[in-house]
C-alpha cells in the first residue's frame, strides 16, 4: 500500500470497509471507480474504462459525473448492486493533505428511497431471516418509503421462509454471516435477491417504542433488520412505524410452488404481470390500491367476518354504481398519500411534494360526500373515520406556491400573504424593480440615448449600457465599468444604492423562504399518523371499489361461504383463462358435498383439465380476499391452505429432475395439508415409466383419501384409476368431454360425471400436425397395445396394492382353454418345427 498516492491510500482504505458494495468515490465533479469496481462497472454501465497511475502502477478507473450519477446508481442498483457513495466531507481549499473523505450513504435494493428508482404499484421491502433458539424461523419486513415495519412467526423449514418471502415485492434480505451458503444462494436464486449481512440484533431503550408488546424472538429479527438500516443510511430513522407482529396462521397459507404455479401475481413465464390474477382483478385507480391489492393475494383471510366485512363494501358500490363511478374519477386525483406520508415522515418531504399532498386533501371532502350516498354501515363508518385534515390543507395552500420548485433553497416556494416580514422584502425587490425600470426611462430622456438600457448580471449587478455609437451622449456622472466590442458599461451611484437594498432583500427573502419552509415541514410532520391512517383507508377504498367494478365488468357473484366442507360452483370460469381467449369459455359446476373429497378427472390432453383445477384454486382465493368470483352461483369452504403440483417444470435452481420436483411438491402437500385444505394434482406420476407413475399416482390418492381428507381434485391419464371409485367411497370420477367428429377429435371442455373412455392423445397429436406417418403407425401401435395389455396391467397394479383394496381395481379375464395350453407348453424343449405344429393345432380351434 506504500507505494500507492496518498489519495488512493485513502482510496483503498474505505473501499476495503465496503467489500460488498461499489465504491463511487467523488472527485471534484465525479465520482470515479478504481479496481475491480472499475472494470466491473465499464461493463454493466457500458462506461469507458481508463486508468490512472498511482504510484508505480496503472491503475484501471472509470467514471460518472456527480450530476447524472442518479440513472447510473440506478442501472446497478435494478441489477441487485450496492453502491456506497463517498463525498468529500471537508473543503477542498481548506483541506490538508488529502480531502477528507466519507461514506455517507449506502444505497441497496431493498433501501432506495427515489421515486424514480421505484415502482409506483409495488412495495419495495427489505426483509431480514433470522434462526431463533428453537431452530425455527422468522421474518422481518420494512419498507423505508412508506415506514411500515412488520414480522412474523415462520416455522422449522427453510422452505417455509422461502414460500413467505416468495414472489413478495422483497429485494434484499438481510441475514448473519453464519447462515449456510446454500441457503444463501437460495435466497439469491430462488427469491432473485441480494443478500446482505448484518450481525447487530439489540434495539436501544430509545428505539423501543418500535417493538412494544413483541415477543422477545421477534425483537432480534427485526433489530437485524433495523441495525442494517441504520448502518446503510447513516441518519435517523424516526420515520418508522412500530412493528406489526403478523400472525402467519391468521392467513390462507400458499406455498412457493403454488404462488408459482397459480400465476397469483407473475406469470411463470414472462414473469411479469400481464396474465397473473393479479392483472384481472385489479382495477384500482390508485399506486397504494394496487400496493394493497398484492399484499390482499399474498395474504388471503380466513375469518369469515372480516372476508364478509369487504364483500358488504363491494356489494354496497355494485347497488350504486353511478356514484361509485364519480368516487373512482375523483381517486385517480389522489397521489400517493403513503409514499408521501413517508417522505413527511422521513423529512425529505419538498415543495412539489406539498402541492401534491394539498391536491389530494382537497379531494377528500368530495370523496365524503360521495361516499355519504352509500347506505352500507361499514361504508359509513369510513365516512365518520374519515379525517379530511382540513388545518393541514388549509396550511399547505396558504403556505406553498402552486409551481413552487424541487429545489428548496432557490427561493418562489412560499406563497404571498403568508408571512408580512416576507412580503416587505418581495415589495422592495419589486419596487426596486419598478424604480430601476423607471430609471432607465429617466435616463434614455435627459440623455437623449434612445438605446440606453438597465441591464443586471451576476458579477457587476446592474448597470447601464450605451452602444459605441451613442457614447458622445454619456453624461459626466457614469462611471465606467466595462468595455464590450460594441458597447460600454456605465453604474452611478444611485443605480448600486438601489442595486443593494435589491439583493439585500432578494438574499433575505431566499432565506426567509427556506426557515418559513422547514417550519411548515414539522407542522406537516406532526400529521404523519393522521396521513398514513387516511392513506390506509383510501387504499381499501380503492381495492374494494375495484372488486366492484371488475364485478360488473367480468361477470362476478357475491360467494358465500359454509363451515360444512361444501364446494358448491356453479358455472365457474377460470378468471383469467376467460379474459384471453378468443372462443366462448365453457362453464362448469364443481359441486362437492360433505362425503366428495376427491374428484379424479380423466379426460384427453388439453381438454381443460388443469384449467377446471386451477378454476377452483382461484375462485377459493379470490373469495378469500373479499372479491367476487367468476361463476353463477357459489358456496365455498375456506381453506386453510392450497397446494398445487400442476404443470412439469425441470426446478432449474436446485438442479432437480421434473420428476424429483414432482415428487417433492407432492411430498410438500401431503405432508402439510388438512381435511381444510385444498389440493390440485396434475397428471402426477408422468415423470416417470407408465407403472411407476401409476402405482405412486394411486397410493397418493390412497393416501389423502385414507388419512388427509383433504378437497383434492385429482387429475390423471391412467385411466386404470378410475376403478378406485368403486373402492374409496369419497372419491368421485369426473371427465372432460371430447366427441370424435369425422376421426377428428372436439374438445368440449364440459366436465360431466364419470370417467373418460378414451385419451385421445394420438387426436391431441394430429392437431399439432405430426407428420402423418407418424400418427397411423402410432395409432396401429395404440391398437396392438390396447388388445394386449389389459392382462399385464392389473397384474403390474396389483403389485402395489395397498391392503385397504380387497379387489384388485382391474380385474383379471378368466381364461380360456387354449391360454390354458399355452401357459403349459414347455417352448424351451421343443424344436421350432414342433412348435410351429402346436401352433398350427392351437390356431385351428380358434
Ligand atoms: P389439460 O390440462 O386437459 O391438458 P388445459 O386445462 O391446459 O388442458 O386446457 C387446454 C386449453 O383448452 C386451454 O389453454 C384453454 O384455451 C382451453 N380450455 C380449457 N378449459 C376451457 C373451457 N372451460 N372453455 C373453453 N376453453 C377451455
Amino acid at each position: 500500500m506504500a507505494t500507492y498516492t496518498p489519495m488512493m491510500q485513502q482510496y483503498l482504505k474505505i473501499k476495503a470497509e465496503h467489500k460488498d458494495a461499489f465504491l463511487f468515490f467523488r472527485l471534484g465533479d465525479f465520482y470515479e471507480m478504481f479496481f475491480e469496481d472499475a472494470l466491473q462497472a465499464a461493463k454493466e454501465l457500458e462506461i469507458t474504462l481508463t486508468g490512472r497511475d498511482g504510484g508505480g502502477e496503472r491503475i484501471p478507473m472509470c467514471g460518472v459525473p456527480y450530476h447524472s450519477s442518479e440513472s447510473y446508481i440506478r442501472q446497478l442498483v435494478a441489477k441487485g448492486y450496492k453502491i456506497a457513495v463517498c463525498e468529500q466531507v471537508e473543503d477542498p481549499k481548506q483541506a490538508k493533505g488529502v480531502v477528507k473523505r466519507e461514506v455517507v450513504q449506502l444505497i441497496t435494493p431493498g433501501t432506495v428511497m427515489e421515486g424514480s428508482m421505484l415502482d409506483e404499484k409495488e412495495n419495495n421491502f427489505l426483509a431480514s431471516i433470522s434462526q431463533l433458539n428453537d431452530a425455527s424461523y422468522a421474518v422481518s419486513y420494512a419498507d423505508l418509503t412508506t415506514g411500515e415495519t412488520s414480522a412474523a412467526y415462520v416455522g422449522r423449514d427453510f422452505h417455509s421462509v422461502i414460500s413467505e418471502l416468495y414472489h413478495r415485492p422483497v429485494k434484499e434480505i438481510v441475514v448473519c454471516e453464519e447462515l449456510a451458503k446454500e441457503k444463501q444462494t437460495e435466497i439469491e436464486e430462488r427469491l432473485n435477491c441480494t443478500v446482505s449481512f448484518e450481525g447487530e440484533t439489540g434495539i436501544s431503550r430509545e428505539e423501543s417504542y418500535l417493538i412494544k408488546d413483541m415477543p422477545q424472538d421477534l425483537v432480534f429479527v427485526f433489530g437485524r433488520l433495523f441495525h442494517y438500516i441504520k448502518r446503510t443510511q447513516k441518519r435517523a430513522m424516526d420515520h418508522l412505524q412500530p412493528v406489526q407482529v403478523i400472525e402467519l396462521n391468521e392467513y390462507m397459507k400458499l406455498d412457493m410452488f403454488s404462488k408459482k404455479n397459480l400465476e397469483l401475481t407473475e406469470t411463470l413465464m414472462k414473469k411479469g404481470k400481464k396474465g397473473s390474477l393479479l392483472s384481472v382483478i385489479d382495477a384500482t385507480v390508485t399506486a397504494m390500491g394496487a400496493r394493497l391489492l398484492k399484499k390482499w393475494i399474498d395474504r388471503p383471510l380466513l375469518q369469515e367476518d372480516a372476508i364478509l366485512n369487504r364483500q358488504s363494501i363491494v356489494q354496497g358500490f355494485l347497488n350504486n354504481f353511478l356514484y361509485r363511478d364519480e368516487f373512482r374519477d375523483d381517486l385517480t386525483s389522489v397521489y400517493d398519500l403513503e409514499r408521501l406520508a413517508g417522505r413527511v415522515a422521513f423529512g425529505n418531504i419538498n415543495a412539489k411534494d406539498m402541492i401534491q399532498l394539498k391536491a389530494s386533501l382537497q379531494k377528500i371532502p368530495s370523496i365524503l360526500s360521495l361516499l355519504s350516498h352509500f347506505e352500507e354501515p361499514v361504508i359509513q363508518t369510513f365516512v365518520q373515520r374519515i379525517d379530511p385534515l382540513e388545518e393541514l390543507e388549509q396550511l399547505l395552500d396558504a403556505g406553498i406556491h402552486e409551481d413552487a420548485r424541487v429545489s428548496i433553497k432557490e427561493g418562489n416556494i412560499i406563497k404571498d400573504g403568508y408571512s408580512d416580514v416576507l412580503d416587505e422584502y418581495r415589495n422592495a425587490q419589486t419596487n426596486g424593480k419598478k424604480w430601476i425600470a423607471e430609471l432607465e426611462q429617466k435616463e434614455k430622456e435627459s440623455t437623449g440615448i434612445k438605446s440606453l438600457k438597465i441591464k443586471y448580471n451576476k458579477v457587476f449587478g446592474y448597470f447601464i449600457e450605451v452602444t459605441r455609437a451613442n457614447l458622445t451622449h454619456v453624461p459626466e456622472r457614469y462611471e465606467r465599468k466595462q468595455t464590450l466590442t460594441n458597447a460600454e458599461r456605465f453604474i452611478t451611484p444611485e443605480l448600486k444604492e438601489k442595486e443593494t437594498t435589491i439583493l439585500e432583500a432578494e438574499e433575505k427573502s431566499i432565506d426567509l423562504e427556506y426557515e418559513l419552509f422547514l417550519e411548515i415541514r414539522e407542522q406537516v410532520k406532526s400529521y404523519v399518523n393522521k396521513l398514513q391512517q387516511l392513506a390506509k383507508d383510501i387504499s381499501e377504498l380503492d381495492v374494494l371499489q375495484g372488486f366492484s367494478f371488475i364485478a360488473e365488468k367480468n361477470g362476478y357473484e357475491q360467494p358465500g361461504f359454509s363451515t360444512e366442507r361444501i364446494v358448491r360452483l356453479k358455472s365457474g370460469r377460470h378468471p383469467v383463462v376467460e379474459q384471453v381467449m378468443q372462443d366462448e369459455f365453457v362453464p362448469n359446476d364443481i359441486i362437492m358435498d360433505q362425503n366428495t373429497n376427491i374428484f379424479l378427472i380423466t379426460g384427453p390432453n388439453m381438454s381443460g383439465k388443469s384449467t377446471y383445477m386451477r378454476q377452483l384454486a382461484l375462485t377459493s382465493i379470490m373469495a378469500q380476499i373479499g372479491c367476487f368470483v367468476p361463476c353463477d352461483e357459489a358456496t365455498l369452504p375456506i381453506f386453510d391452505q392450497i397446494f398445487t403440483r400442476i404443470g412439469a417444470a425441470d426446478d432449474l435452481i436446485s438442479g432437480q429432475s421434473t420428476f424429483m420436483v414432482e415428487m417433492l411438491e407432492a411430498n410438500h402437500a401431503i405432508q402439510h395439508a388438512t381435511n381444510r385444505s385444498l389440493i390440485l394434482f396434475d397428471e402426477i406420476g408422468r415423470g416417470t415409466s407408465t407403472y411407476d407413475g401409476m402405482a405412486l399416482a394411486q397410493s397418493i390418492v390412497e393416501y389423502i383419501h385414507a388419512n388427509i381428507k383433504a378437497k383434492t381434485l385429482f387429475s390423471t391419464h391412467y385411466h386404470e384409476l378410475t376403478a378406485l371409485e368403486r373402492e374409496l367411497p369419497t372419491l368421485k370420477n369426473v371427465h372432460v368431454r371430447a366427441e370424435e367428429v369425422d376421426g377428428k377429435v372436439v374438445f368440449l371442455h364440459q366436465v360431466k360425471e364419470g370417467a373418460a373412455d378414451k385419451s385421445y392423445g394420438i387426436h391431441v397429436a394430429e392437431l399439432a400436425e405430426l407428420p402423418q406417418g407418424v400418427i397411423k403407425r402410432a395409432q396401429l401401435l395404440l391398437d396392438e397395445f390396447e388388445n394386449n395389455d389389459a392382462e399385464d396391467l392389473s397384474g403390474q397394479l396389483s403389485l402395489f396394492e395397498p391392503e385397504q383394496l380387497k379387489e384388485p381395481s382391474v380385474e383379471r379375464k378368466a381364461s380360456s382353454p387354449i391360454e390354458e395350453e399355452l401357459g403349459q407348453m414347455e417352448l424351451m424343449e421343443m424344436t421350432p418345427i414342433e412348435a410351429m405344429n402346436e401352433l398350427y393345432r392351437l390356431q385351428k380351434l380358434v
